[in-house]
């Protein structure tokens, strides 16, 4: 990776794995884009829809783009109110950045979700390969883009690579309409007003990763033996595994007054009751050395520690 483009830069994922790919391969070598204005932190960034396929095929190729972070989506409970929206920006958005990245012969990074399971799916240790037929119009775009992906690497040599990261949990950049915000709005609530109510019920369980795992596990795979990838584009991957009652609980370690009451919200929890409890991650580790850092007690610790000197 020598001269990096990220689309979705300014998001919960974006604004921190772009920080890092600069403090890695040089400010001037990080090009961040957005539909939203630019990060605070210094470097080139440009206003870009990532259904342009003309300017962003020009960004591409003036700036002599060699690896593409494809961030840019509408997350599941946003894309359940917009679902046409969605699948336009989810899949067209993809199918430009895989076209650009086909005729600039750059590499690609796309990140899939646990949405891209369903019902059917076996929902603990959910295997690498297994069945998946989801029914949110987000994890339809993830598991067609998955699909899209593998097609571009056999068809056309294209360098994708791809994760399934569970619900990512970051001080930085709050989440952008995910079904498991709770995890990290339940921290500004516990510091602020020492009570939180939460929109998914107290026994909902389902995979997590502290943001510093997810972006080194985007940049450990993009930068892994592509000979030892046989799953390419698809990675399961966790950290941690927990519900809204044990993450409370973890909390009250630190602040004993602090108290959850549960109000659902019924379109997030029908949601979240068709995703995966726990993701079997023994491909990751096997094919490219993936292990976590950050597991629930190290995680809150470091949370609290973080946003109580924003
Ligand atoms: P986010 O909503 O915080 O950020 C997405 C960014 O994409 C936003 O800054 C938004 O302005 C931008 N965007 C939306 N439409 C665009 C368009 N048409 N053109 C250009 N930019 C556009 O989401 P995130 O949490 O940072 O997620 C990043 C990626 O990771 C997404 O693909 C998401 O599906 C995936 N993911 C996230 C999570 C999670 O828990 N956050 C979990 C699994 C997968």
């Amino acid at each position: 990776m020598k001269k990096i483009l990220v689309t979705g830069a300014t998001g919960q994922l974006g604004s921190e794995l772009t920080i890092t790919l600069r403090n890695r391969y040089g400010a001037e070598n990080v090009l961040a884009t957005d539909k939203k204005p630019a990060l605070s932190e210094p470097g080139p960034f440009y206003c870009l829809d990532v259904r342009d396929m003309s300017t962003l095929n020009q960004v591409v190729e003036s700036n002599n783009i060699d690896t593409i972070f494809h961030l840019a989506a509408l997350l599941s409970a946003v894309a359940e109110q917009k679902p046409q929206q969605a699948w336009d920006i989810n899949m067209n958005g993809l199918i430009n950045v895989l076209e650009i990245s086909r005729m600039h012969h750059c590499a690609l990074f796309f990140p899939s979700s646990i949405a891209a399971f369903g019902t059917e799916t076996p929902s603990m240790d959910t295997p690498q390969d297994t069945i998946q037929r989801p029914t949110t119009i987000y994890g339809i775009t993830k598991v067609s883009g998955e699909l899209l992906c593998d097609y571009y690497h056999r068809h056309f040599g294209v360098d994708a690579r791809g994760l399934r990261y569970p619900g990512l949990i970051s001080s930085k950049t709050k989440p952008g309409g995910g079904t498991t915000d709770y995890a990290v709005d339940i921290f500004y609530a516990a510091i602020k007003s020492q009570h939180y109510e939460c929109f998914l019920r107290a026994d909902t369980q389902l995979d997590m990763m502290y943001m510093p795992d997810a972006i080194d596990a985007a940049i450990t795979l993009m930068t892994a033996d592509s000979t030892q990838l046989k799953h390419r584009n698809a990675f399961n991957v966790t950290a941690m595994s927990f519900t809204p009652q044990q993450l409370a609980a973890e909390i009250q370690e630190h602040i004993p007054e602090f108290t959850i009451t549960y109000r659902v919200d019924p379109l997030r929890q029908a949601i979240a009751d068709s995703w995966p409890r726990h993701m079997n991650d023994s491909a990751a580790k096997a094919e490219w050395g993936w292990r976590a850092q950050f597991g629930l007690q190290a995680m809150v610790k470091n949370m609290l520690e973080k946003i109580a000197l924003n």
